[in-house]
């Protein structure tokens, strides 16, 4: 590949501070673009206002640069983009992609789930016409199996009419849904690889059956292990999941290395992050990075 060609993207909702699993996300995202020549774009998918805390984006900002994760160009942010997914809506909806669901939460909790924990749409507003009223906007899924191959985890497939059905793109209070605004901005920034955490290894159908109604290049994708506390819960801000901290980046930022199968030599263990950083995108080699998630050691 044309190493120029490259576009990759860390894009954290901003809900708070960096934890050390956003950070194994942001790092392998980087370490990726990085020793494949390419861009780095940082993204904030601020989408959901209601989520977002004030301030976060910042301190996310601060964070990456504390760790000499230096991105390229201007940062973009989700909450300013709303035309651009309206557009896409439209042109869903000229296609007759998209219904009007007016289930609500309790009809939706009747629904059947998926392994994930997630409702599996039973098609019941499929045929309505749009009602006057507060709707949410589904994609009506036809497709019966969807095949993606990520490149840490392999060939993959997943029933998507059966094990998500029609899902949503944009929510009855307005908001669009992630899975619209990724597939939009990810096309709208050249994104040519996704590498983000594995807790989102199972959307990827969805996306990737988004850019095909859309007539989107899709990007390739690697999945990376998610980082678990003792409890085996991904490390959250629900989880309270701490904040990194401003002292012994070097360590920390080890310990990411640590978890994405790229341990650097003692004498850089507690290095400065920019040269841990320059070590490790000489050494970047995905087909090292494991499938299995990291326990981090109990908040000092
Ligand atoms: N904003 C999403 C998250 O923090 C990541 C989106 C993506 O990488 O596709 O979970
Ligand atoms: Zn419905």
């Amino acid at each position: 590949m044309n190493p120029a060609a490259y576009v990759g993207r860390f894009a954290p909702s901003p809900t708070g501070p960096l934890h050390l699993g956003s950070l194994v996300a942001a790092v392998a995202s980087f370490l990726d673009a990085r020793a494949a020549g390419g861009r780095w774009l940082v993204r904030m998918d601020d989408l959901d206002r209601p989520r977002c805390e004030p301030g976060a984006a910042a301190t996310i900002l601060r964070q990456l640069d504390a760790y000499s994760l230096q991105w390229d160009g201007a940062v973009l942010y989700q909450s300013q983009r709303d035309e651009a997914y309206a557009a896409a809506l439209d042109a869903l909806r000229a296609q007759g992609a998209v219904f009007a669901c007016t289930c609500s939460r309790s009809q939706l909790a009747q629904a059947p789930r998926n392994a994930e924990g997630e409702t599996v749409y039973p098609g019941t507003c499929r045929l309505h016409a749009p009602p006057p009223t507060a709707h949410a906007w589904r994609v009506r899924v036809e497709e019966a199996n969807a095949h993606f191959v990520d490149r840490i985890h392999g060939a993959l497939r997943q029933d998507l009419a059966n094990e998500v059905g029609d899902f949503v793109v944009r929510r009855a209070d307005g908001l669009f849904a992630y899975q619209l605004a990724v597939v939009v901005d990810d096309a709208f920034q050249g994104i040519t690889h996704v590498v983000r955490g594995a807790d989102l290894l199972w959307n990827t159908p969805r996306q990737r059956y988004l850019h095909t109604l859309l007539g989107l290049p899709p990007p390739a994708y690697a999945h990376v292990p998610l980082v678990i506390n003792a409890a085996g819960q991904k490390l959250s801000k629900q989880t309270l999941a701490p904040a990194l901290p401003a002292r012994g980046r070097g360590a920390v930022l080890s310990g990411a290395l640590v978890a994405l199968g790229h341990p650097p030599p003692a004498e850089l263990v507690n290095a400065d992050p920019a040269e841990l950083l320059a070590w490790a995108s000489a050494h970047w080699k995905i087909e090292n990075v494991p499938m299995r998630p990291t326990i981090a050691k109990s908040a000092p």
